[in-house]
């Protein structure tokens, strides 16, 4: 499910230049190099920031609470999902979209950040750390019904109320911490008619179009494509911000609006439970690691290790 959909994209390039250079649309022109500079080594400022846009926009984040990863988590006996029940906090994922889309707000005037997010319980702790970080309002969307819902039932809600936002970019995390299926924002895209961009590293925009830097394992990709449109930022690419005091102490008051089904207009049969087309089977201990190997250096403790890290194709 993952990768970059729909065909859309204006233009994608491999970074590596071992790699056969594909170039079906449009190519961006190599730059003239400056003095001392390498060709392929791009210096730091000829690299697209991650902000470079020049149109208010309206950006959508969302924002998972699940358990706090600290606490014990356990699991309900019936169905072996996770329990909800207690207090949930935005999932660190998700910091890193928010951090995202508030560089990208912050730097044109008149933009905006909306989180949106589904919960049991009203849960509104995780919201308020990411309003607190910068954020001007939020969406949740909390249902009885929804006990159960998988993550397609998760993407048509999410969907909804996305769709009253009227976004020009919607950010997620490429997974979540807990459930992890990786899955939710592509389907997401689908449910909006929007392309999706994943992986991203680094995101600038003009309003119109959005240029995303998209990690592989060889480097990255250079993709571009209309807005609006999904894109799914991975962990660790931009260092959240911690909310001062002053935030949290606004975030107190901005708005969260608390959806129901009926709010959004979907028939609770085709999400929660009923809906659900994921059933969790059973859930099994995750293998013990064995004991590691000691290798006590009696001269020849560096070509032992080369031999293990060979016996195990590492290296
Ligand atoms: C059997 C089962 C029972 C479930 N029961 C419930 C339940 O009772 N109550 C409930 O609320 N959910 C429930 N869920 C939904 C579940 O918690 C996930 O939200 C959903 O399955 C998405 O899967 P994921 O976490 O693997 O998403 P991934 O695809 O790994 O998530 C990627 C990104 O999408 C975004 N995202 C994902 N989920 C949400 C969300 N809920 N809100 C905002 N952004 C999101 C985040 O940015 C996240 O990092 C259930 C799921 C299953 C499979």
């Amino acid at each position: 499910m993952q990768g970059a959909t729909g065909g859309r994209h204006l233009l994608q390039r491999e970074f590596d230049e071992r790699a056969p250079v594909s170039r079906p649309c449009a190519v961006r022109p190599e730059p003239v190099l400056g003095h001392g500079e390498v060709p392929g080594e791009s210096p730091e400022w000829r690299r697209p920031r991650p902000v470079v846009n020049n149109a208010s926009m309206h950006v959508v984040v969302c924002v998972k609470q699940i358990p706090d990863p600290a606490a014990p988590a356990s699991l309900e006996p019936g169905s072996h999902t996770l329990d909800r029940s207690g207090k949930l906090i935005m999932d660190d994922s998700d910091s890193y979209g928010v951090e995202m889309a508030l560089q990208l707000a912050g730097a044109v005037e008149g933009s905006e950040v909306t989180l949106v997010s589904m919960a049991p319980g009203g849960e509104t702790s995780g919201l308020r750390t990411a309003l607190a970080m910068g954020a001007g309002r939020a969406i949740l969307v909390s249902d009885e019904a929804l006990a159960g819902s998988d993550a397609l039932s998760t993407a048509k809600v999410l969907a909804a109320a996305i769709r009253r936002a009227e976004p020009d970019l919607v950010i997620a995390a490429t997974e979540s911490t807990d459930g992890y299926t990786g899955t939710m924002p592509v389907q997401l895209a689908e449910l909006l008619g929007m392309p999706s961009v994943t992986f991203a590293k680094r995101i600038s925009t003009d309003g119109v179009k959005v240029e995303v830097e998209r990690q592989t394992e060889a480097g990255y990709d250079d993709v571009e494509c209309p807005l609006p449109a999904v894109v799914t930022v991975t962990a660790g690419v931009v260092e959240p911000r911690y909310p001062s005091f002053k935030g949290i102490m606004a975030a107190k008051s901005k708005p969260i609006d608390v959806l129901s089904l009926a709010d959004l207009g979907i028939d609770a049969s085709a999400v929660g439970a009923p809906g659900a087309r994921q059933e969790i089977v059973d859930v099994l201990d995750a293998e013990q690691r064995g004991a590691g190997e000691i290798v006590v250096d009696e001269g020849d403790g560096a070509q032992r290790i080369v031999a293990f890290l060979e016996q195990l194709k590492v290296i």
